[in-house]
């Protein structure tokens, strides 16, 4: 095993919302067979956590127990194995396969541009923006298990949805193939309008974990916030944004704690005015302080 191992490490310095307590392990591995041999090594009962850009994320102050394994920095490989195809490990942020696809005029997948995470967490979520999404692309996935056993994977394996993809327990994306679009026209300026038209709409630069709920069948999540009068809403330095009600703010200073607090006075407001339950698309992580 030749990745780093870090013990007590503050998930906070992992994470977009700045926020989090320590995990009792923290392993970067330098690649795939390392971290195979990481996986094991490690005891079977020590639990895993996987984590990519944490621009997802929100771990509670008490922190991970157990072992939180990146790919970001780790799993880099991108390359493209055909003539439509490429092939990239889970740590390679997505934005990065938006930039590399349109130099290799490959599309669409400009909609990577505005994510701003690793390919991991773009499969475990099935992240999409502006009508794309992440598996509509996917050929094949690599996975290592908790034993570091590797296979590949194809997606009749998994459930796949809005915001949605089930498979296999205990298996971690490590890779995957993916197919795109010849796109001899393509160019940057698409990567540029669509991160401006985000840059109007979105509070891009503050502490955020982009948008915290789902969309509920039909209507948006924003609105409903909005309209119940959410903006702005407080506890502590988090805050409901006045830009996109969508999200939550890390005004400096917040701790899980308050932005779980916030998450669930959201919940509750939208319900009882409402009678609709928003479900969070952020995953919530972690022990209480
Ligand atoms: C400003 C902002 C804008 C955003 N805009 C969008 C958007 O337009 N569309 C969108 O879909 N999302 C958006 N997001 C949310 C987020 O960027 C995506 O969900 C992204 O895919 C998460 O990737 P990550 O690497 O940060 O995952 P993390 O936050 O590190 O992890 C998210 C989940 O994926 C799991 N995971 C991570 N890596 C792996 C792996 N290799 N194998 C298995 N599971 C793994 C984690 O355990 C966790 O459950 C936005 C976030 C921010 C901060």
């Amino acid at each position: 095993m030749n990745g780093t191992l870090l013990r007590n490490e503050p998930m906070s310095k992992h994470t977009s919302w700045h926020a989090g307590g320590p995990a009792d392990l923290y392993f970067t591995p330098t690649d795939a067979a390392d971290l195979g041999e990481f996986l094991r090594e490690l005891p079977p009962e020590v639990p895993t956590l996987w984590i990519g850009l944490g621009s997802n994320l929100l771990v509670r102050d008490g922190g991970v127990r157990g072992a939180v394994i990146a790919t970001h920095g780790a799993l880099n490989a991108l390359e493209r194995i055909g003539e439509t195809r490429i092939h990239a490990e889970a740590g390679v942020p997505c934005a990065r396969i938006a930039r590399q696809c349109i130099k290799w005029a490959l599309g669409p997948a400009d909609f990577f541009a505005g994510i701003p995470g690793t390919l991991g967490g773009a499969l475990a979520m099935n992240a999409g923006a502006w009508g794309g999404e992440t598996w509509t692309h996917v050929v094949e996935v690599d996975v290592l298990d908790r034993r570091g056993t590797r296979r590949t994977r194809t997606p009749a394996d998994y459930e796949i949805g809005y915001r949605h993809v089930r498979g296999p327990q205990q298996e971690w994306f490590i890779a995957a193939r993916m197919e795109f679009d010849l796109k001899p026209d393509a160019d940057e300026t698409l990567i540029r309008d669509l991160l401006e038209r985000r840059r109007q709409t979105q509070p891009i630069g503050e502490w955020s974990c982009g948008s915290v709920f789902t969309n509920p069948p039909g209507d948006h999540a924003a609105r409903l916030i909005e309209s119940a009068g959410l903006k702005g809403f407080r506890i502590g330095d988090a805050s409901v944004s006045e830009k996109h009600a969508n999200f939550i703010i890390n005004h400096g200073a917040a701790t899980a704690a308050d932005i779980e607090a916030v998450i669930l006075h959201v919940q509750r407001t939208v319900a009882d005015a409402y009678d609709v339950r928003l479900h969070p698309e952020v995953r919530i992580v972690g022990e209480r302080a």
